[in-house]
Formats: C-alpha cells, sequence, structure tokens
C-alpha cells in the first residue's frame, strides 16, 4: 500500500509511539506484533488490530511480527494457523521472515520459570484448581495463601521438574507467581504460571506435558522478540501491572503496552467461543460461511480486502469501548464496489414478459455502460429480443401511490432498450398467479437515438430469455435479530436470537450472458439490485452461484415503509 501524500489522523497510540521516538525510548525502533491465539478463524474485529499493528510499523519504517500464542494445546489447531495466514496476506500485510510461535520459546519461558523459583519468587502449588479459586477471594475479599506457599526452593525446583517429567496427573500442581494474595489486583494474587496437560501440542508434540498459561507466555514473548509497543485490547489492562512484575523480576526487555478498545459491531458477535458454536452446532455451513464476520466469511461474501483496510481507518481506535454499527462495513463495500465493479444485468425473481410487435427470431445489441463511475471500464453489448424477463416486484397489477414502475396500460423504459407499454396481464386460470405480461415496445425510442428522450418515470433492468444463463443466488441477511447478540448470556439458547432469514437460495434466476465468463470471486453490481460475488466453492462453469454482498439503498422500500407506518 503506497501511502503517498497521505497522512494519518493522529491518535493516541501513535502519539505515544511519537513520544518515544522523540525520547529515543527504543533507539527510535518501532517494533510491533500481531498475536492471535490458533483457537478459531480471524474475524473482523482482529482486522482492526491487524491494520493497526502492521499499518504503525510500516508509518514508522518499522517491523510487525506474526506471533501464535499457542500455549494452550487443547483447543488449537494447525487449520487454524493455516487460515490465519492466508487471511492477514488476503488483507495485504507481510511479516516477511517473522513468522514466530510462543511454542518456540517453550525452553526459554521455563528457564524463567526456574529462575523465578530460585529468586523464591514462583512456587508450586498443590491445591485443586477449585480450592485456588476459593483462596483467591474477590474484588471485596482479599486472598487467602495457599498452604503450599513457602515451600523451599529446593522442594520447588525439584517438584517443577518433576512436573515437567510427567510424574504427575493433569490438575494435581501449578507452577505460580509468588506475588500479593491482598492485592486489589486479582490477577496480582499469585497467579498460575504452568499447569500440568497431558495433550498433544499441534506443534511440539508430545514433547511437553506442562505449559505456560497465556499471562505468563505473552509479555515474555513480546520481550523476547524485542517487541517495542505490545498493542492490546483493553480486557488487558488490568494485566499490565503483572506483566510488569514478571518483566521486571526477570530482568529483561521491557515493551510498552498500550490498551485500545476492540471492535464491536451491531448485530454481529466477535466472540470466537461464540463463532465456534455456531459453527459445531451447525448454524452457518462453517467458518467461511458468507453470513460470518470472519475474515474468511467475508471475503467469500465479496467483500475486498481494501473495503476492510478502510473501515479499519474509518473507526480509528479510542480508549473507550464503544459499538459500531455494521452500516458503516457495509458503507465501505458499496463505496469500493461502485467505483469498481462492472455493472451487468440479472433477474432474481424472473417474470416473463413477451413484446408482442418485435419480430420473432430477431435479436438486437444494445450498447451497455460498464461502469458509468469509471468511463475507462467501457461498454459491452447486450442481446435484446421479442421474449424476456423483468423483476416480478417491477410490475404491480394494481400500482399504489408513487409506485413508478410497470401496470397494466403503463409506460417504462427497459434500461439500454425501448420505452414499452403494458397491454395484457396473463394469469394462470386455476391459481391467478400472473405467468405473462405482453407489452409492445416504442421503436423509436432505442436508446441513444433522436427520439429516445421521450419521459417515462420507470427504468427497469431485464434479461433476454434466449440468450439468459441460469443462476443460483444467495440473499443474506443478518445472521442476529438483535443488535446486541454480544450480551447473550453463555448458558442462553443462541438460536432464539438468530434470524430465521438469513439465508434465502434463490435458484431460478436469470443473468445476462455476458456472466458466462464469471470466475469465482468476480464481483458486480447487478443493476438496481446490489453487488454480487461468484461464491468461490460451491459455483461451477454448469451452475453459476452468486452471493449478494450487499444490496444498494433501496429507496422504494423506504417509501413503502413509510407509508404503511402512516396507515397504522
Ligand atoms: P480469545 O482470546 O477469547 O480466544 P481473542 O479475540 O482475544 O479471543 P486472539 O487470537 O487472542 O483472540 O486475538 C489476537 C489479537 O487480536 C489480540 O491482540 C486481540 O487483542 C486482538 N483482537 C481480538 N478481538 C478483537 C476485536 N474485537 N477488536 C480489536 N482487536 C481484537
Ligand atoms: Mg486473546
Amino acid at each position: 500500500m503506497t501511502k503517498a501524500n497521505y497522512t494519518p489522523p493522529p491518535n493516541f497510540i501513535r502519539n505515544i509511539i511519537e513520544e518515544d521516538l522523540k525520547t529515543n525510548k527504543y533507539g527510535g525502533r518501532v517494533h510491533t506484533r500481531f498475536p492471535p491465539e490458533p483457537n478459531g478463524y480471524l474475524h473482523i474485529g482482529h482486522a482492526k488490530s491487524i491494520c493497526l499493528n502492521f499499518g504503525l510499523a510500516a508509518e514508522y519504517g518499522g517491523l510487525c511480527n506474526l506471533r501464535f500464542d499457542d500455549t494452550n494445546p487443547v483447543k488449537e489447531e494447525t487449520e487454524y494457523v493455516e487460515s490465519i495466514k492466508e487471511d492477514i496476506r488476503w488483507l495485504g500485510f507481510e511479516w516477511g521472515d517473522r513468522l514466530f510461535y510462543a511454542s518456540d520459546y517453550f525452553e526459554q519461558l521455563y528457564e524463567y520459570a526456574v529462575q523465578l523459583i530460585k529468586e523464591g519468587k514462583a512456587y508450586v502449588d498443590s491445591l485443586s484448581a477449585e480450592e485456588i479459586r476459593e483462596y483467591r477471594g474477590t474484588l471485596t475479599k482479599p486472598g487467602r495463601e495457599s498452604p503450599y506457599r513457602n515451600r523451599s526452593v529446593e522442594e520447588n525446583l525439584s517438584l517443577f521438574e518433576r512436573m515437567r517429567a510427567g510424574e504427575f496427573e493433569d490438575g494435581t500442581h501449578v507452577l505460580r507467581a509468588k506475588i500479593d494474595m491482598a492485592s486489589p489486583n486479582l490477577n496480582l494474587r499469585d497467579p498460575v504460571m504452568y499447569r500440568i496437560i497431558h495433550a498433544t501440542h499441534h506443534r511440539t508434540g508430545n514433547k511437553w506435558c506442562i505449559y505456560p498459561t497465556y499471562d505468563f507466555a505473552h509479555g515474555q514473548s513480546d520481550s523476547i522478540e524485542g517487541i517495542t509497543h505490545s498493542i492490546c485490547t483493553l480486557e488487558f489492562e488490568d494485566h499490565r501491572p503483572l506483566y510488569d512484575w514478571f518483566l521486571d523480576a526477570l530482568k529483561i526487555h521491557h515493551p510498552r503496552q498500550i490498551e485500545f478498545a476492540r471492535l464491536n459491531l451491531t448485530y454481529t458477535v466477535l466472540s470466537k467461543r461464540k463463532l465456534l458454536k455456531l459453527v459445531q452446532e451447525g448454524y452457518v455451513s462453517g467458518w467461511d460461511d458468507p453470513r460470518m464476520p470472519t475474515i474468511s466469511g467475508l471475503r467469500r461474501r465479496g467483500y475486498t480486502p481494501e473495503a476492510i483496510r478502510n473501515f479499519c481507518e474509518r473507526i480509528g481506535v479510542s480508549k473507550s469501548n464503544s459499538t459500531v454499527d455494521i452500516a458503516l462495513l457495509e458503507h465501505c463495500i458499496r463505496e469500493d464496489l461502485n467505483r469498481r465493479a462492472p455493472r451487468v444485468m440479472g433477474v432474481l425473481r424472473p417474470l416473463r414478459m413477451v413484446i408482442v410487435n418485435f419480430p420473432e427470431n430477431k435479436v438486437e445489441e444494445m450498447v451497455a455502460i460498464n461502469n458509468p463511475e469509471d468511463k475507462s471500464m467501457g461498454t459491452r453489448k447486450v442481446p435484446f429480443s421479442r421474449v424476456l424477463y423483468i423483476e416480478r416486484e417491477d410490475f404491480r397489477e394494481d400500482p399504489p401511490k408513487k409506485f413508478f414502475r410497470l401496470a397494466p396500460g403503463r409506460e417504462v423504459r427497459l434500461r439500454y432498450a425501448y420505452i414499452i407499454k403494458c397491454v395484457d396481464v396473463i394469469k394462470d386460470k386455476k391459481t391467478g398467479e400472473i405467468t405473462e405480461l405482453h407489452c409492445t415496445y416504442d421503436p423509436e425510442t432505442r436508446s441513444g437515438a433522436a427520439k429516445s428522450n421521450r419521459k417515462v418515470k420507470g427504468t427497469l433492468h431485464w434479461v433476454s430469455a434466449a440468450q439468459a444463463i441460469k443462476a443460483e443466488v444467495r440473499l443474506y441477511d443478518r445472521l442476529f435479530t438483535i443488535p446486541n447478540p454480544e450480551d447473550i448470556k453463555d448458558g442462553e439458547d443462541l438460536k432464539r436470537y438468530l434470524n430465521p432469514k438469513s439465508l434465502e437460495v434463490l435458484t431460478s434466476c436469470y443473468v445476462e450472458p455476458s456472466l458466462a465468463k464469471a470466475a469465482p470471486g468476480n464481483r458486480y453490481q447487478f443493476e438496481r439490485l446490489g453487488y454480487f460475488c461468484v461464491d468461490s466453492v460451491d459455483s461451477t462453469k454448469e451452475k453459476l452461484v452468486f452471493n449478494r454482498i450487499v444490496p444498494l439503498r433501496d429507496t422504494w422500500a423506504k417509501i413503502e415503509k413509510s407509508q404503511q407506518e402512516k396507515k397504522e
């Protein structure tokens, strides 16, 4: 990304970095990292952190590492590691030769732990997990010291070594930092540093059966890598005193931790635990379901990396939690695709239309503009013939006020073609359903012709039946019905808040023949309908499948709604 002539707006993180550069705090270096736990797929919240960390490094001529904080063998998988790498690259960022894993530091972290034991700053505790919780106290009640707190250094060293050697069962002992059981900050009440977990790790295999906690691994990993600015979300503000304590006790390089507010989005959950539940319980087709707020879901839906980066820039960073309206994300993709996506015509719910005065077997080629925002994208030819499809909702037998589309006896323009008039409505005798419209066209009114400027109120999109390609179109809506699904309690049933209409599959759509060469991932604006992307998983040459990325703003829906409201 070139940022020539672009000065990003100041924010509190940039101010801190600039201050540190001025005082030469880290020898003028800026070195950040993005530290995911490989226990799920990345989502739009992670994109905020990725743009921030990689973006700041690029801006100040520094470096950004990708480091997997893979300290929990039970929840982590290689599949997640691979997806995370793919997503970061797709977003447009590169870590070069700086791909690291906290598990690379297991030996070093073990030595740090031994160092703390030797200095009397860590001890092996043999209380059960439940007892430890109970002894910890609460915000209003100080904790109690464990009866094992005053074990001798020798005993601690020996027990810790035997923990590593695999002599004990899971949960029988832990290593704890010896800090202060009465601290008002619960994180300082002798936090656990190591626990026994007999499980296979996705990288270290069965080499270890004791694993460092996130709190013991994270800060030290940043230190080992020489990170200057450890940027993390606000929940870690309370952990900072603990990270400081470890770094000071170990007397090693001390990065500066800066906390910012995580991204929350309306109608969206960004908690990995909840997203995993949606996948595991089959409410979505997978992590890359186009309704998911994951990077892979957004990519499959048709979002561009540019739109996501632009969104991350616009939301900015702050110190206080807030919720961003999902409409802003939708606005960013519309804005990007408006400039870039070729326009085409497609009909989602087809209604057959016969132009009764148009010769049978005649095909005319209409000239259509590929993108009015970018003339360099040129024009294409669209066939026009006697039998067409229009959108069912563009015709009303009994049109309400302000409905400017087609109705019996009424004229509209067919985009890039002629003005037509509805002369007859054909219905199924049994069901009464409209099966076909008969129209006449005015040959004088071809778009671009001398007499083409006769005024009609509506312009409709259409496709020519003989040449059209049949396609499947998947319409997506919000996954949740409530604006704050993140507030759903853990025990509660997610299903109650899921939108039953979040996916609508239309199998009899028709698109113009130029789309025969549409490839997976290609994005288009279907005129008057929205932006659509060829599905990268299910679309084939034989059967095109499109995902609706976002609709265009629908002014009619707004009018109809306000009319309804007036009636009520
Ligand atoms: P958990 O720790 O519960 O598994 P997490 O969302 O914190 O979930 P991580 O893999 O630890 O997942 O996140 C990697 C980085 O992304 C962290 O530095 C974290 O602060 C940041 N991050 C995660 N969620 C958001 C969010 N919603 N907004 C901004 N940054 C986020
Ligand atoms: Mg985390």
